[in-house]
């Protein structure tokens, strides 16, 4: 991943004339990304974002580090967290940007989260064990730390058993409803999800609303109930979504008075997953979800650090 020219320890300097770049969804090693929170903030800086948001899944463990990563290079990090929430038996990704991780409403909330996450790790060692797949729990605790255990590390030890060629192919195989490695899971509800979120200060935007594949109608039913519950944004540029994504994103956004967010989910330099930044520009027409916490006169936002 060296870009050739570009000094590793390059210093960003924010001046007016800087040209920001926002990425406010990445993974780190604290879920499923393939980088340390503070690998994750040099990569960000030799690729120009100036402000990043750190969303791993259920968990804020990440941020410290961030942060202290990103003063040192003069990046401005976003406080964030992507929470897993079920809705009509859909898993639906709400992000929190701008949260204070010390929010003891948002922590007792991810806590449930994180439990549910190691009894979901048990039984999918189990399903695969009987499966004839032995050995998933040792090898997705070794791999995860002290960080999430999510579906990525049992896809990654089951492309490493050789039952797939890639992480892509693992999903499609054995990990999605209805085959053999698949656990369902009643995640937060849709409304908890956003009350922590507002509780610690944040603003709760839809992630990657493309992917959950739902008909205008259940979208609007989904962004009416989120809209409801004290939801203010969505993402409309997203590394995973096509231009006609976008688009459709746009609408909603516009549709329904929602600031409107830029995340590429970055989780590996691996070429099969969306990289870091490098994110094309908002529809002008829209309301930057950035406006929340930036004030007219830094540009640079003061509320978050
Ligand atoms: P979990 O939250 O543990 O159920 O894992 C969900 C994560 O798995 C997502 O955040 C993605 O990073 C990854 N994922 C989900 N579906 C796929 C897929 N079809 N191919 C590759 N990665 C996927
Ligand atoms: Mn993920
Ligand atoms: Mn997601
Ligand atoms: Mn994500």
């Amino acid at each position: 991943m060296e870009q050739p020219g570009i000094d590793p320890s390059h210093r960003i300097h924010l001046t007016p004339f800087t040209t920001l770049m926002y990425d406010l969804h990445t993974h780190s090693t604290n879920s499923d990304g393939a980088y340390t929170p503070t690998e994750l903030i040099r990569q960000a800086g030799l690729v120009g974002i100036t402000t990043l948001a750190l969303t791993d899944h259920d968990s804020t463990a990440g941020v410290a580090e961030a942060r202290q990563a990103a003063t040192a290079i003069g990046l401005h990090l976003i406080p964030a967290v992507e929470i897993s929430t079920t809705w009509h038996d859909k898993s639906v990704h709400i992000v929190g940007l701008g949260i204070d991780p010390a929010c003891p409403v948002l922590q007792q909330g991810l806590h449930g989260l994180q439990n549910l996450r190691a009894e979901r790790a048990q039984r999918m060692d189990r399903q695969l064990a009987d499966y004839g797949v032995p050995g998933a729990m040792t090898a997705v605790q070794a791999m995860a730390g002290t960080g999430m255990v999510t579906r990525t590390h049992f896809a990654r030890y089951l492309v490493r058993c050789g039952l797939a060629a890639s992480v892509r192919d693992v999903f499609d195989r054995y990990l999605t409803p209805g085959k053999p490695g698949y656990v369902a899971t009643e995640w937060a509800s849709l409304e908890a999800a956003v009350h922590w979120i507002n509780t610690a200060g944040g603003v709760a935007v839809l992630a990657h609303p493309q992917r959950y594949r739902l008909t205008g109608t259940w979208m609007r039913r989904l962004l009416d109930q989120f809209r409801q519950v004290g939801g203010r944004g969505i993402e409309v540029i997203s590394g995973t979504g096509s231009q006609a994504d976008t688009q459709s994103s746009a609408d909603y956004a516009k549709r329904y008075d929602l600031l409107a967010s830029v995340g590429s989910d970055f989780h590996s330099p691996d070429a099969v997953w969306p990289k870091l930044g490098r994110l094309p520009p908002l529809p002008e027409y829209l309301t930057p979800v950035w406006q929340a916490w930036e004030t007219a006169d830094s540009g640079l936002g003061t509320g978050v650090s």
